[in-house]
């Protein structure tokens, strides 16, 4: 069993606020949002990052970069556009080991990045 802090969010051992859930796919909010509307959209299953999805993933990450639309629409945030980031690794300041994709709106972005 995996002692990630996500897995324990889908195990339902620690809290969270969940805003969409199906067999294969969770979206909760972020505890330290960065924009008015900060939802992280993750696979149930352990993935570390966007280098370890493999071939026998290809339908779970269409199933959910097709989910991405359908909580930005639930959000309210679809109309107004909104950002979609996966950090990777050092470089990319990835904190959560679990494979997340930030989902971030309700306010005008900046680009590029820091
Ligand atoms: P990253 O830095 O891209 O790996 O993103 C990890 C994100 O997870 C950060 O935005 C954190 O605020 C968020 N986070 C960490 N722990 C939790 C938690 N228990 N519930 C909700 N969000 C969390
Ligand atoms: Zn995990």
């Amino acid at each position: 069993m995996e002692h990630c802090v996500f897995c324990k969010i889908v195990r339902g051992e620690l809290p969270s606020r969940k805003v969409w859930e199906t067999e294969n796919l969770l979206a909760f909010e972020d505890i330290r949002p960065q924009a008015p509307v900060h939802v992280l959209l993750i696979p149930k299953k352990h993935i570390v990052s966007t280098q370890d999805v493999g071939e026998e993933d290809r339908a779970l990450m269409g199933e959910l970069h097709v989910t991405i639309a359908q909580v930005a629409t639930k959000l309210n945030i679809a109309e107004t556009g909104y950002r979609v980031v996966a950090n990777t690794g050092f470089h990319g300041q990835q904190t959560v080991g679990h494979l997340h994709y930030h989902i971030l709106g309700g306010r005008q972005m900046g680009w590029p990045p820091g």
